[in-house]
């Protein structure tokens, strides 16, 4: 049988995923010869045999490659014959320019926890095993090409049984780089005075147990950074956690051993029970259960709870059942308020100090700390609020070959985005970008970013905002690196990511609802609830919410209460004894918000949709301040009842969007004691069937029929749903966030793919 020839070129995520040593071993069970190498932005492939077995080989490459595998394209050509002695994986042939793909961290295999859990095995209990299909990724990455001595792995020598699986082809451990075991790799240790080592391995976690059995609060080094850890079940401990942390009432994280645990707390529908066991191991939010025995401390005035599984060994091992153990551990970031999520030991015994009793600890290196990922499921489909571990730096796959172009994001909820070839590399979530902390992060995020994608930016986005750290970080780089500088309107970003992201042609026209909380407006208002119609390139603002006055900026943010009692007056609506909101704002405040209001001192007008649910929740007694981002929002929407399908009338005017009737409509009912549930889902239709009225209209007068829903107030299932709903029946296309989330961490896709084509046109 004569022998051919063949030529693979396949991109995509293909390196560091256990993509070459699968070639090897399909190969050799083809019987050809020849090699692969990894080459710029993927595989190469030369393999020389039988024609049929060639042909079945290059058939199984995308039908078994590795779980973390993702092939964008894959091209075969039959070359001249050549003459191979066996098959081989030979050295990478990059240039200094090429780009090599990061994957990102990897939650526990099967096979690893089997291994882990089986006594017979050398890593029994190993809490750092991990394999070439799992473990820490992008975590532990100093530099490219990813090899042991660029990871923080370096330290650590490999025994001879490590490096025996390390060099074999047939290992499942094959060039896995963080390959480690009991005798060579890392270890773990606890520590109840800072510094003072009182146990260790084995020892170590299991005292660590029992003091979260005993309902004290631990600090745990994980993957990417530290979580604070207590029994999710004892109520005391979780209120100690909270009193410590200061955090009166944003919800907490939590981990379970397993699904069967899990779903005695809240309902997972099929695309929540995947997404939990997906290697990317994500929060996945769930509509909480009767009669779970989590604790009401844990997500107070919430109706889901955030958990995830167990995504490192070690997080096995801590979360093991066992008789008196706790169900579930709330796993919260380690770190004060909003700054960024701990990751050293020193800093962990520091900062700290006074919140956690114990701190179980480990001398792995985090080389890029990381978020937990966070999901919720709509209409059974993932649905971002959070993009970070087990997602970056995992590229954003485009339609057409951009420039390469740095985009710096927005303030709160920060992420950057740098662009090359087809790709946009969309960092991990930042943080609060007013955070001095966050802002040194954020900078060395740039840079490392830069570094491992190899990306040298020709221009530079930002938002329109003067004030912002970005703005100044950006506006200082621009002028050092004499790139242009392209200023970009935050809901224009929010417009530009929802469209391309779901395919869409860059310079196709859309229209965009985008219901925000906040974002700089060109009129120097603070905009939020803004229909907008545009591309990458341009926009117009076609309606907005009509301007109501934020007196005090911040202030008003925090205190939803004033907004109320704000937006009442610029409705010409009188303050009344019996509103909520009135009783809730002493009588000093409330003359000097009337006075504040009427001289206009600091207080810039706005068009927010997210404040408008925030009066609303004022109005009908839900809350009056709040202590984390949108959390009357969010109790309101926990309120409504989902069963009550009225809503109350609205006006258009011109380009305004006049809402006096859904707060004249809420007064009354609340005179007539409609109940509150009822109350807040018919508000909620109401923005519902306002979106329909809009998205109508424009289809009418604009002929555009793709609608864009991005921002904050997206993140409202209730009001998502809804709206999903109503455009479905009327055939109208909507778009909404997949792979990122519809809240600020899309903004900084937007903004780079507006100063990409921005920058395209100017050159032409
Ligand atoms: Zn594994
Ligand atoms: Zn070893
Ligand atoms: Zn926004």
């Amino acid at each position: 049988m004569s022998q051919i020839c063949y030529h693979i070129h396949i991109n995509g995520i293909v390196q560091g995923v256990g993509f070459r040593p699968f070639i090897y071993n399909l190969a050799m069970d083809h019987n050809l010869k020849g090699w692969v190498r990894n080459s710029a932005s993927g595989v190469d492939i030369e393999v020389v045999g039988d024609p049929a077995e060639i042909e079945n080989f290059i058939a199984q490459i995308p039908e078994q490659a590795p779980p973390l595998a993702q092939i964008d394209t894959m091209k075969s050509e039959k070359t001249s014959i050549k003459s191979y002695s066996d098959f081989k994986i030979i050295p990478s042939k990059n240039k200094e320019t090429d780009f090599i793909p990061v994957s990102p961290d990897v939650a526990i295999c099967d096979q690893c926890q089997t291994e882990m859990f089986d006594p017979d095995d050398r890593r029994y209990r190993y809490p750092f095993i991990n394999c070439t299909n799992c473990g820490p990724r992008f975590t532990i990455i100093r530099d490219i090409p990813y090899d042991r001595p660029f990871t923080t792995m370096a330290g650590f020598m490999m025994c001879p049984d490590c490096r025996e699986e390390y060099e074999n082809p047939r290992d499942r451990r094959f060039h896995a780089q963080p390959v480690a075991c009991p005798v060579c790799g890392p270890q773990v240790w606890l520590e109840i005075t800072p510094g003072e080592k009182v146990s260790e391995k084995g020892a170590a976690i299991q005292q660590a147990r029992q003091l979260l059995r005993e309902g004290k609060i631990l600090a745990v080094k994980g993957l990417g950074g530290f979580h604070l850890a207590c029994d999710a079940t004892n109520p005391k401990a979780v209120a100690r956690l909270r009193s410590r942390k200061r955090r009166p009432a944003k919800p907490f994280a939590l981990m379970a051993f397993n699904i069967d645990i899990i779903q005695k707390s809240v309902v997972t529908e099929p695309a929540a029970l995947d997404l939990l066991q997906s290697p990317q191991s994500p929060i996945v939010l769930m509509p909480k259960k009767e009669g779970s025995d989590i604790a009401e401390e844990v997500a107070p005035g919430q109706s889901r709870l955030g958990f995830m599984l167990p995504y490192t060994p070690l997080h096995l091992l801590l979360t093991e059942p066992a008789k008196g153990f706790p169900s579930a551990l709330v796993m919260t970031s380690g770190n004060l308020s909003e700054e960024p999520i701990i990751k050293e030991n020193q800093t962990a015994r520091t900062r700290l100090e006074g919140i956690a009793d114990a701190y179980l600890l480990h001398n792995r290196p985090i080389h890029m700390r990381i978020d937990d990922s966070v999901f919720g499921i709509v209409e059974g489909e993932p649905y971002p609020i959070r993009r970070a571990r087990g997602f970056a730096p995992n590229p954003i796959r485009l339609g057409n070959t951009l420039p390469q172009v740095l985009a710096v994001g927005p303030q709160m909820k920060n992420t950057f985005c740098l662009t090359r070839d087809k790709y946009a590399f969309l960092s991990h979530y930042i943080g609060e970008m007013e955070n001095w902390e966050t802002y040194q992060d954020f900078q060395k995020a740039v840079v490392h970013y830069q570094s491992l994608f190899r990306i040298q930016p020709l221009a530079i986005g930002y938002d329109l905002h003067p004030d912002y750290l970005t703005t100044k970080y950006a506006l200082e780089k621009a002028q050092t690196d004499r790139l242009p500088a392209y200023p970009i309107q935050h809901h224009h970003a929010h417009l530009a990511s929802g469209m391309v992201e779901n395919g869409l042609d860059p310079e196709q026209m859309v229209a965009g609802l985008i219901f925000d909380g906040t974002g700089y407006g060109t009129d120097g208002a603070i905009w939020g609830g803004e229909v907008l119609i545009g591309n990458c390139l341009d926009f117009k603002r076609v309606l907005h919410q009509k301007y109501v006055p934020l007196p005090g900026g911040d202030l008003a943010i925090r205190k939803p209460a004033r907004m109320a009692l704000s937006t009442l007056w610029a409705y010409g609506i009188e303050w009344s004894e019996n509103l909520t909101p009135y009783n809730s704002v002493s009588q000093i405040e409330r003359k000097a918000l009337k006075h504040q209001l009427e001289s206009g001192v600091n207080t810039p007008s706005t068009s927010s949709m997210g404040r408008l649910f925030d009066v609303v929740a004022s109005l009908i007694g839900i809350r009056q301040s709040i202590t984390y981002e949108a959390q009357a929002a969010i109790e309101l929407e926990a309120l409504a009842d989902a069963s009550e399908l009225g809503y109350y009338p609205w006006q258009i005017d011109g380009d305004e969007i006049n809402i006096k009737p859904i707060i004249t409509s809420i007064l009354e009912e609340l005179k007539d004691q409609v109940e509150k549930p009822v109350i807040a889902a018919r508000f909620h239709n109401s923005i519902a069937q306002l979106s329909l009225e809009i998205a109508q209209q424009i289809k009418r007068e604009f002929s555009i029929d793709h609608f864009v829903l991005s921002g904050g107030v997206w993140q409202n299932q209730l009001l998502l749903e809804r709206t999903m709903a109503l455009f479905k029946k009327e055939n109208l296309k909507y778009l909404i966030h997949k792979q990122m989330p519809p809240n600020d961490g899309c903004v900084a896709f937007g903004q780079a793919l507006i100063t990409a084509y921005r920058y395209l046109q100017d050159k032409e």
